[in-house]
Order: structure tokens, then C-alpha cells, then sequence
């Protein structure tokens, strides 16, 4: 719980959320600032104002959050009376981007001299308009904060633009572009690892470390949402920013400090080292995917091509897997590789430190060995353990693989908030590191766009894996072919 004082920024707070009955805001959003209310991290003057076309009175509107937000607080931390408190700071106001109107009236509900936090969980296309019309309402100040879902657009040139409008009328330093990933108690505890240690940092480069594996696996399908994703794909739905981002927490050389400017500066430079991919290096590296009709949590499911409004012959990939390399001294020859893929064998997303083999192979017993890892577990559980060979107990000298596990839950009897919690409280104290930064942005997308576009050039089919499996078999070939295997 934080103190009063420390929330109190002498203003009353008016969170703002565009997309407020959309999925996202209804599945996290609101749960998320439930938790914080729960807990008492947000200031005591906040009120939430929901948005949305529909011409929903209040209990119309709190009737709709009971039937589809509610169900998203898990019950333990469910209390009746705290969330009749909670449902008391929402306003609904029902607004259409595209009517200026509308946000004369945004701006009659919101409270004058009011810190605004306006929450963007709409498609990256109502971007522009939404910030251009805040501002002709007069609802932008110096006090105000703007928030953007990902993905900020669908590639460098649209970011470009949207970064551009956005800036016209907000501060890099009023703008958090969110990336939930940055948010997780395990992805942050990463950072403390690698830097507030000094037992891994001698070994955390080449040649000690002999690649480094990223998974963000799925196993939900594209569901409702197949409208938007067929037009997006794994790309750039899910590398060119989660996968991106952690891979520069494992990569990137250690900041100066832990304000906003030198973390991100760290995590800019690796963007910025990752090497381009030429035609003949998408044809060998990268490999996409696209899931056909397979089991998945026991049940038959359809294949991408067979989801409502997918078009016919559709080439978006829903798997995407690559070999990425970060060309510095501490990365050199070092493979990354990154998959992400929907409808895959279960929901698990790590990342996978692979240390390089003893140079010499002592125990004839277990030749070869198995390599050191640092597994770094983000989904569904997190969880960081080491893997590391002991001698089976007996007479040989024979190794076996052991896990240290570095027991979080049970080292820290308190409980972790959620990546959007934790993110949101951020936001309200205007707490920056956890967001990127314009440049980090538009570097990401300098480096997946020539992919994105080669493929287009190729235009290959993705290639076909059963829905519930891991992946296409080229996907596994692309490691081997460097002697490594995916870490399930
Ligand atoms: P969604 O369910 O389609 O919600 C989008 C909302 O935008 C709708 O509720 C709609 O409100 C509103 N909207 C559309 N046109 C509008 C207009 N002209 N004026 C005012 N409001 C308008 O989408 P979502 O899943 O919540 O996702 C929102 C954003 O977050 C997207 O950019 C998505 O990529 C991103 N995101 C989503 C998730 C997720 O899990 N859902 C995760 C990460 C990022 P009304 O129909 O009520 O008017």
C-alpha cells in the first residue's frame, strides 16, 4: 500500500479510456484499476471515464462492466463492497471519434484543472484523430498523459505518422507506449539478475553464452479477433514488439542508471545492432506459419483458413520463428532465435540463456553433457531457474541435470500485481522506464519492416502445423541446423 502523500499530486486524477467497452478494457483494463483501487494505489480523487459509441446511460454501462468485466477479478481478491466502491468512480461517455462534438462533451464530464490520463485501447487508425480532437477540445495541458496500446502502427512509416501527431500536441514525456511484457514481475526481475548481481555478468556474453531462444507461445486461436489479425499477422503483432523487447532486456549492456533516458538508451543501441536481413537471409532465417485444423485442449478445432473472416487463401502468418543476431562485441556469433505462434501446443512464453558447453568433455559416462541454462519463465507461471549438471549419486561420475530454482513465490510473501496493474500504477505516478521511447519504436520497425516486405516479395505460402502442435517442422530444422532444439 502507498501512502496518500506519495499518490497525491495535488490534482484530481480523470483516467480516460478511448476503446472503454472494447476486450481489452473489459478483460484488463478495469480489473487492473480495480486492483490498484483494492490496494490503494490510486489517488482517492480518481475517476474513471469509460468511452464508447454506444448510447449507454450509466447503469447501462455499469450493467455491461458487471456482465463483462467483473468475471476478470480473480475471487480471492473479489470483495463486494470494495468493488461498489470501485464501479463509483466510472463515468461512461459516450463518444465517437470522428464527431468534434463529442469531445466538447468529453470535456464538459471531465473536471477542470484535472490530471488527465488518456488511455488509447482503440485500433492504432484512431490514433491521430483522437489526439488532434483532445486537443482541439482543450483537454491536453502540461499535466495531461496519453497512453497507446501496441500495435503502434503496422510499419515504420505509419508509426512515423502516428508519433508525429501524437507529438504534436504531447511531450515524449507524456507519452507511455505501453508493452504489457515490460510490466511483468519477471521481466523487470530480469534486469535486477543481470545487473544487480555480479555473478552472471562476467558470463553473460559470447563466447559463454551460446544462444539465447525467445517463445511466446499461444494456445487460443484467433477467436474474434481474426478481422483485425488477418491484416496484421505475427510479426507484427507479437515480434516486432514483445519478442523485440525482450530480447533488448537480455541483451542490452547495463544502463547508467535507472531513469527512463538510460535504460531506454541501452535498449535503443541493441534495436539498433540488430542485423538487417537481406532477401537471401528471410529465405534461411525466418520462418512463418500458419495453423491448419488440429487438437487443441482436447478438442478438434479449425484450421486459420477455416475462422470466420479470414479470407479465402489467406497468407498471414500465425507463427512466425527467426534467427536474429545482435551485432556487438558481447553478442558476436551469438544466434537469438524467436517464435511466437498462435494455436500452439500450450500458452507459454520464455525466454531460454543457453550456456556453452564445457570446452572439454571429462565424464565419458555422459558425453557431450547438456548445456547450462537460464530458463526465464513468463507464462502462465513466472518462474526463473538454472539449469545446471550434478553428479547422480553412486559409484560413476555420472551428470544429470538439476534446477536451482530461484523460488520467487516463496522468497517474497507478497503478492505480484499484474503486468497492466503494475504498468497503469506507473502511469498515474509518471514512472517512464517501463515504456518505450519513440526512437526505441521506430527502430524496431526500421528492422522488421525489410523482413515484413521480403516475405511480400517471396510470397511464399506460410507453411501448414497442426493447431495444438509446436509449430511447422521447419521451425525445429532451423535450429538444428546450428545443433540447438527449442526448450519446451
Ligand atoms: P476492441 O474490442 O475492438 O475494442 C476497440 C474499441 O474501439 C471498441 O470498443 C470501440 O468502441 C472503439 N471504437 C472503434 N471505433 C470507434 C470510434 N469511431 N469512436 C469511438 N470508439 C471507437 O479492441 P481491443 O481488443 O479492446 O483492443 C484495443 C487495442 O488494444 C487494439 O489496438 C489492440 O491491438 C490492442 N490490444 C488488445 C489486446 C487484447 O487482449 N484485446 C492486447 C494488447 C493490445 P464501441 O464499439 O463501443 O464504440
Amino acid at each position: 500500500m502507498t501512502s496518500p502523500t506519495e499518490l497525491d499530486t495535488g490534482l484530481p486524477l480523470d483516467m480516460i479510456i478511448f476503446g472503454g467497452m472494447g476486450d481489452l478494457a473489459m478483460r484488463k483494463l478495469l480489473p487492473a484499476l480495480y486492483m490498484a483501487y483494492l490496494h490503494g494505489n490510486l489517488p482517492a480523487s480518481t475517476r474513471i471515464l469509460s468511452t464508447g459509441r454506444q448510447a449507454f446511460d450509466r447503469s447501462a454501462y455499469l450493467a455491461h462492466v458487471e456482465e463483462h468485466s467483473r468475471g476478470f477479478i480473480a475471487g480471492a481478491n473479489f470483495n463486494e463492497q470494495t468493488w461498489n466502491g470501485f464501479l463509483q468512480l466510472l463515468v461512461y461517455v459516450p463518444l465517437d471519434v470522428q464527431e468534434a462534438a463529442d469531445f466538447n462533451a468529453l470535456a464538459q464530464a471531465s473536471r477542470a484543472g484535472a490530471q488527465r490520463v488518456f488511455y488509447l485501447s482503440t485500433a492504432p487508425a484512431l490514433f491521430i484523430a483522437i489526439c488532434d480532437k483532445l486537443a482541439d477540445a482543450g483537454l491536453v495541458d502540461r499535466n495531461a498523459r496519453v497512453v497507446l496500446e501496441k500495435p503502434l502502427g503496422r510499419d515504420l512509416a505509419s508509426a512515423v505518422d502516428i508519433n508525429e501527431a501524437v507529438g504534436r500536441h504531447f511531450a515524449e514525456s507524456q507519452i507511455y507506449r505501453i508493452d504489457h511484457y515490460l510490466g511483468k514481475e519477471t521481466v523487470q526481475n530480469l534486469m535486477v539478475l543481470r545487473f544487480g548481481n555480479s555473478i552472471l555478468e562476467p558470463l553473460w556474453r559470447a563466447p559463454n553464452i551460446s544462444s539465447v531462444q525467445i517463445t511466446v507461445a499461444e494456445e487460443v486461436g484467433v477467436g474474434s479477433r481474426a478481422g483485425f489479425y488477418d491484416g496484421t499477422g505475427a510479426m507484427r503483432d507479437m515480434v516486432q514488439n514483445h519478442l523485440l523487447q525482450l530480447l533488448c532486456i537480455v541483451a542490452m549492456e547495463p544502463p547508467t542508471s535507472l531513469t527512463p533516458d538510460a535504460v531506454r538508451d541501452e535498449k535503443l543501441k541493441v534495436l539498433r545492432s540488430l542485423r538487417r536481413f537481406r532477401l537471401a537471409d528471410i529465405a534461411r532465417d525466418t520462418v512463418r506459419g500458419q495453423y491448419v485444423r488440429g487438437v487443441s485442449g482436447n478438442q478438434e478445432v479449425p484450421g486459420y483458413l477455416e475462422e470466420r473472416n479470414v479470407p479465402p487463401g489467406s497468407k498471414t502468418e500465425t507463427f512466425v520463428a527467426l534467427r536474429a543476431h545482435v551485432d556487438t562485441w558481447r553478442w558476436s556469433k551469438v544466434p537469438f532465435y524467436l517464435r511466437t505462434g498462435k494455436r500452439m501446443a500450450r500458452r507459454s512464453s520464455k525466454i531460454v540463456v543457453e550456456f556453452a558447453n564445457p570446452p572439454f568433455p571429462l565424464f565419458p559416462e555422459t558425453p557431450g553433457g547438456v548445456a547450462n541454462r537460464l530458463v526465464i519463465e513468463l507464462q502462465p507461471e513466472e518462474a526463473i531457474k538454472l539449469q545446471i549438471m550434478a553428479k547422480q549419486p553412486g559409484t560413476g561420475m555420472q551428470m544429470q541435470q538439476v534446477e536451482l530454482n530461484l523460488d520467487l513465490q516463496s522468497a517474497f510473501q507478497q503478492r505480484r500485481a499484474e503486468a497492466y496493474e503494475r504498468l497503469l500504477i506507473d502511469v498515474v505516478r509518471g514512472r517512464l522506464t517501463h515504456f518505450m521511447r519513440r526512437d526505441e519504436l521506430e527502430a524496431a520497425w526500421e528492422w522488421a519492416d525489410p523482413i515484413i516486405n521480403g516475405w511480400g516479395t517471396l510470397d511464399e505460402k506460410p507453411h501448414a502445423y497442426a493447431a495444438g502442435s509446436w509449430g511447422p517442422a521447419e521451425a525445429f530444422a532451423l535450429l538444428a541446423r546450428d545443433g540447438f532444439s527449442w526448450i519446451e
